[in-house]
């Protein structure tokens, strides 16, 4: 099985791609995640995906298909794979797809995981990550306050440096305004399914494992 899966930040979708991973043999391509590692190498494209960072500037799609192509290669032929919000824009749709088909991935479902506007900024807000060990918190979850300690290694407790007010509020609009035209996309495909993310994380991946079974 070879699938998409689209949400706004806050909705729980990486933790539902893992557990779909784990579910049917999949490999989970986050390229937000890729580009994250790249960027910290200091390969030529390393130092121009810091840049474009740098200055808040999106990804050339012909950037996102190359790595996308890359990735790809590696998973073996007895694995599908799941791929965490790519295409995202308009002008991806077309490459991933040629580039899937090519692959022999063709992409049979997508799935949309939807939030609340407010709730994206609540759950978004609440999210802390130790300074010295990378380790993520919860707010009111994990932690009572942000001002405790690490438990694992006593480093400082703060929230993630583009997870401020502004920073949420520009990935959201990006999300609503360049991402939602894609899945539409996919709704006229009619291979979108689409989850209520407001739930517990059990009851949105019972909810998705039923409606995969459906279409
Ligand atoms: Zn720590």
């Amino acid at each position: 099985m070879n699938i998409i899966i689209f949400g706004p930040q806050g909705s729980g979708k990486g933790t539902q791609a893992e557990k779909l991973a784990e579910q049917f043999n999949l490999s989970h391509i986050e390229t937000g995640q890729i580009f994250r590692d790249i960027a910290r190498e200091s390969s030529p494209l390393g130092i121009k995906i810091k840049d474009l960072n740098e200055h808040k500037e999106m990804i050339p799609d012909e950037i996102t298909v190359d790595v996308l192509k890359h990735y790809l290669e590696k998973v073996s032929d007895d694995k599908g794979v799941i791929l965490d919000s790519a295409p995202r824009t308009i002008g991806q749709i077309q490459p991933i797809e040629a580039l899937m088909r090519a692959e022999k991935r063709p992409i049979e479902k997508a799935i949309y995981i939807t939030l609340p506007y407010a709730e994206s900024v609540a759950r978004i807000t609440k999210r802390y990550m130790c300074t010295l060990c990378f380790r993520h918190f919860v707010i009111g979850k994990h932690i009572a306050h942000s001002g405790e300690k690490c438990p694992t290694c006593g480093g400082m407790i703060a929230q993630r440096g583009d997870d401020t007010p502004d920073g949420i509020a520009k990935r959201l609009k990006t999300f609503y305004e360049v991402t939602v035209p894609v899945i539409e996309e996919y709704r006229k495909k009619e291979i979108l399914i689409e989850v209520d993310g407001n739930r517990g994380v059990e009851e949105v991946f019972s909810d998705i494992i039923k409606q995969l079974e459906k279409i």
